[in-house]
């Protein structure tokens, strides 16, 4: 029986990850669940898979958590805060690490030099410090599956033992991206796009935060980052090719020309049931695959021109150091800013651009160095947004 713990556990990778779970009680049970500030919604699921612990990561609902798990009748423990975070990522064996944006960075890294296996969903984080996260699962004998459909599908892709990319033969890995709902949209077209647009995806269900970021194609900027990282691919290793259907999820071009694809429907219990069974295989609750009634599958260049977030996330990772995290840093600031209608959709590349102008990048050597290049981003994304737009 493995004991897995769910940071965001009220998201939507949450709640994939708890539907499969909740399809095999004889082999899995659930240890901890953490989410943000929804503590009705944590306690039902407290209630459903009676967990070990529960964290809301905003103290200010703690009191809130404990009465209510109290008056339920569960023995849950309770705790709040990045400590409470910290704590749900070392317990159990295997961590779904799925809370969103740089919030995710300190509980993963915790997971990761307690030498869990991490089921990660949490790009951000890998974004941010991909050597620092990388070196401790090596030096802590942690683990890491990636979550994410498009990386889930590489690591499905490559041989089991291998030591780098050179290593498998592998010449590129092409991840593909649906275009998002703007896809052959003009430049002109996307001025007047509301948060509303953007968040209506037009095959996957997922949180708002990363809806934006597939409607700006800088989701697959933070992929191409991401699969630096996790698959040690040099950035020209590395392609984008939108495939409109979602159905092939990513590729691997090996040297003698053989390409290797991962194909499903999009939903993502299937990689969260390859992760959490891995090596083994189990029942995802996916329906088949039926080849037949789509009938066709399409593959087209990105159009880097309208959605320049994808080139930006090319040039963070060229630049390296800290690029990679103020790249990551004002994303978050221009989505939350335009989810809040403070921010034009168009204005969201311009500003990431901004404040990668502004902000040196000096080595990633230290998570107080990531940390603090993170904090100042933040701030210049800030006053660029005060300046232009308020
Ligand atoms: P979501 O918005 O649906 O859920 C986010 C979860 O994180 C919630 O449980 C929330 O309570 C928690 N959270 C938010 N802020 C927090 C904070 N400050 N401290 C602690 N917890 C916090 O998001 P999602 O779509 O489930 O995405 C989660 C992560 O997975 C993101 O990094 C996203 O890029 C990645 N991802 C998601 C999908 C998908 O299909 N949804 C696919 C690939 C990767
Ligand atoms: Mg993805």
């Amino acid at each position: 029986m493995k004991a897995v713990s769910i940071l965001g556990a009220t998201g939507s990778i949450g709640a994939s990850a708890l539907d499969v779970i909740a399809r095999h009680p004889q082999r899995f049970r659930v240890s901890a669940l953490a989410a943000h500030r929804k503590v009705d919604e944590l306690v039902a699921l407290c209630v459903r898979f009676r967990p070990d612990l529960a964290v809301i990561a905003d103290s200010a609902f703690e009191h809130a958590l404990r009465d209510k798990i109290r008056s339920a009748g569960l023995s849950t423990r309770v705790a709040s805060g990045d400590e409470g975070l910290r704590e749900a990522a070392v317990t159990g064996d295997t961590i779904v690490a799925a809370i969103v944006g740089a919030a995710g960075l300190d509980s993963t890294l915790a997971a990761a030099r307690a030498g869990k296996r991490v089921l990660l969903a949490n790009k951000e984080a890998v974004v941010m410090a991909g050597a620092l996260l990388l070196a401790a699962l090596q030096r802590d004998g942690g683990e890491l599956i990636p979550i994410d459909s498009e990386h889930n599908a590489i690591f499905q892709c490559l041989p089991g033992r291998r030591t780098g990319l050179a290593d498998a033969g592998v010449r590129r890995v092409l991840l593909t991206a649906s275009g998002g709902p703007f896809r052959g949209y003009a430049r002109a077209q996307l001025a007047t796009i509301t948060p509303e647009q953007a968040c209506a995806h037009p095959n996957w269900v997922m949180g708002r935060k990363i809806s934006v970021d597939s409607a700006t194609l800088m989701n697959k900027g933070l992929e191409v980052i991401e699969a630096h990282w996790l698959f040690g691919a040099a950035p020209e290793q590395i392609d984008v090719v939108v495939h409109r259907e979602s159905i092939v999820h990513s590729l691997v071009e090996y040297v003698d020309g053989s390409v290797l694809a991962q194909l499903g429907n999009p939903d993502m219990r299937t990689a969260l049931a390859h992760a959490l069974a891995w090596p083994e295989r189990i029942e995802a609750g996916v329906p088949a695959l039926d080849l037949m009634k789509i009938a066709q599958l399409n593959f087209e260049a990105p159009d880097r021109q309208t959605f320049r977030c994808l080139d930006l996330a090319y040039q963070a990772l060229a630049a390296g150091g800290t690029a990679p995290t103020i790249l990551n840093a004002a994303n978050e600031i221009a989505v939350g800013a335009f989810l809040e209608r403070t921010l034009p959709f168009l204005a969201i590349s311009e500003l990431i651009e901004s404040t990668l102008a502004a902000i040196p990048s000096v080595p990633a050597d230290s998570i107080e160095t990531l940390i603090h290049a993170d904090l100042t981003a933040r701030e210049a994304a800030q006053r660029i947004i005060r300046r232009a737009f308020c």
